[in-house]
Order: structure tokens, then sequence, then C-alpha cells
């Protein structure tokens, strides 16, 4: 967007004054300085609208949900935020949505501290594109990456999986109509809480961690590939969310080991520290729930309350299936 309409709308709308320290929106880059003795972490994830959104969806909730899914990938390497960026394409300049989009985006920004510092405003394609990037800082040699899990740790999930799976389904109309149910799980889909307080916290404290964005068993996948160890996982032991109860049992299953969207954290933790991750549950009034084990090998095995293998059909979500 090369016309005074783009400066106008970057100042009404995302503008806002940097934390003393940061050089913020208006210059050709902004500034900023992590403390010492830690690290950057930077990630960046993009929205496509009828991919990861729909168009007619509440733009307050997309800009809540476009920031709370990168935050999801600082939590996961337990990384503090620090800043983010956002690059946006508008097919066109329409008011209330950038005004109710900006909100949005403002109010979690502001409630996890992560100042808005710069961006791109573009304008062309017939979609609406978001892109984020999110930096955070975590402290040196603690940050929790994928390949640094162990043979022997316990596997643990955070929150409750398979709301947002079961509210994306019933919009779709993949499952009956059942409007109770979606009051249920519809809030897990559109306004989703990136879990950085227990990730801050489990920096130093567990050995690997990712978030649940593709589905549980894929992305577990990728930390167990980048790990190099195989893991059991325990049917029975997942925390199903209410909005489970009374659903079909394969329909159910899906939803707890392939449903994405979920941004709670999975993690793989010495066994001794067992008691230190229940009294965090406590503090933070969250359910932590031990879920399975590595071992040595490769691959994933789900068992059921029998110590039965259980068969999978679907794994997770793929961005290039079709579109919602
Ligand atoms: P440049 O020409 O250097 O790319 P721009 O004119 O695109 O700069 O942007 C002007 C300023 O506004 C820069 O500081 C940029 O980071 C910021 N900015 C542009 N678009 C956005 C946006 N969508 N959100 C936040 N900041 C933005
Ligand atoms: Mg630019």
């Amino acid at each position: 967007m090369q016309s005074q309409g783009e400066f106008d709308l970057i100042a009404q709308y995302f503008k806002r004054p940097a934390p003393s320290g940061m050089l913020g929106i208006g210059d050709d880059c902004a500034l900023l300085s992590p403390a010492q003795g830690w690290d950057l972490a930077v990630s960046t994830d993009m929205l496509v609208e009828g991919r990861h959104f729909f168009a007619d969806g509440d733009p307050r909730l997309l800009g809540h949900k476009a920031l709370a899914v990168n935050l999801s990938d600082l939590a996961a390497m337990g990384a503090r935020p620090l800043a983010c960026t956002l690059a946006i394409s508008l097919p066109r300049v329409d008011a209330d949505w950038l005004q109710a989009f900006a909100d949005g985006f403002h109010a979690l920004s502001r409630d996890a501290h992560c100042p808005l510092i710069g961006g791109d405003t573009t304008g062309g394609a017939d979609q609406i594109i978001l892109s984020i990037t999110v930096m955070g800082e975590v402290r040196r040699h603690q940050a929790l990456r994928r390949a640094a899990a162990r043979l022997g740790d316990d596997l643990w999930v955070s929150g409750t999986l398979g709301a947002a799976d079961i509210a994306l389904r019933l919009m779709l109309g993949s499952l009956p109509p059942d409007p109770a149910r979606l009051a249920l799980c519809r809030n897990a889909l559109e306004a989703p809480m990136p879990r950085l307080k227990l990730g801050r916290y489990l920096a130093g404290v567990a050995h690997a961690a990712i978030d649940i964005s593709d589905g549980l068993l894929q992305d577990l996948g990728h930390l167990l590939d980048a790990s190099q160890c195989a893991a059991d996982l325990w049917l029975d032991s997942l925390p199903a969310h209410a909005a489970l109860q009374g659903l079909d049992e394969a329909v159910r299953r899906d939803a707890l080991l392939a449903g994405g969207d979920a941004y709670e954290l999975c993690f793989a933790a010495h066994p001794r520290r067992r008691e230190q991750i229940d009294t965090l549950s406590r503090q933070l009034a969250l359910p932590i729930t031990r879920v399975g084990t590595l071992r040595s090998g490769s691959g994933l095995r789900v068992l059921d309350a029998q110590g039965q293998e259980v068969s999978i059909q679907r794994r997770g979500f793929d961005h290039f299936a079709a579109p919602l």
C-alpha cells in the first residue's frame, strides 16, 4: 500500500507507545535489547482467511487469536514475551473490521506484555493474510527445545484437549448441530489463551516442550523425532474437555489425539519433577496431566487401559489439505 491511507491506517489502528528501552512503530526498524545472559526467541506464524479462520468471523476474536497462536510458540519454548510485529494484507480497508481486529490484538498484547513494535501493511490479495512475529527472551540454556527430551522422561499435557476440534466440526457441519455442546467448546477455538506462565516456569524444569497446534500425535511426533525417542501414550489418561462428554467414542478419541488448535503444552520432564509439577498445577489452577512415558526406539504407541495398542486413523491437521 503506497498511499497516505496506509500511514493513517497504521497510526490509527496499530501504533501504540513503545515501552521504555524500546523503539517502536515509526522508524525503519524497531529496536529492543534482550537482557544479558538471555537468548532471544523468535517465531512467526501466518493465518490465511479461508484456511485458518472464517471470512465472516468476529474480527476482535481474530485479533486475539492471531497473536495468541504466536505467543503459544514462545510459551512452548519457555520464553517470556518481549515484543511482536504484525504484517497484514487487506483486500479492502474496512474501518469497523480494523478497529475490532486491532482491539482484540492490543488487548492480548497488553495482557501478555508483548507490545506491537512494527510490521507491514499492504493490499492486493483477495484474502486477508496475517503474519505475526513474536520475540521473547529465555535464560541461556533453559529453552525448552524439541530435541532435548530424554529416555525415561514423563510426558505431560496442560489443560484439556479436544474442545477446539469439536467446535470446528460443529461449525463446519461435519458433526450434527448441537448448540449446547457448541456453547461449551466455542471459546476454546476462538479465544485460546497461550500457556505463557506455565512455559516460563517449565524452563529449567522440563527437558523439552511443544505446543499442540496441529494435534497431539502430530506435534508430539515432532518432539520424538527431534529427540530420537519413542513414546507410549495412555489413551485413558488424556485430559478430555467437558464438551467431549457423550460423544461417539471414535469422534472423542480423534478429537483428543488429532484435534488441532488446542494450544496446550505437551512436555517431557524427569520423573523426579512429578511433585514439583503437581504443585505448579495447583498454583496455576491449571490441570497438568501425566499422559505417557518416553522409551527407546522410534514412533508413538497409543495404549488403552489394558495396555493394548490402539490403531490410529488421523494424526493431525494438514495445512495443505482441504481448506475450511
Ligand atoms: P517501510 O517503508 O520501512 O517498510 P512502512 O512505511 O511499511 O515502513 O511502515 C512504517 C512504520 O509502521 C514502520 O515502523 C513499520 O514497522 C510500521 N508498521 C507498518 N505496518 C504495521 C502494522 N500492520 N502493524 C504495526 N506496525 C506497522
Ligand atoms: Mg513496509
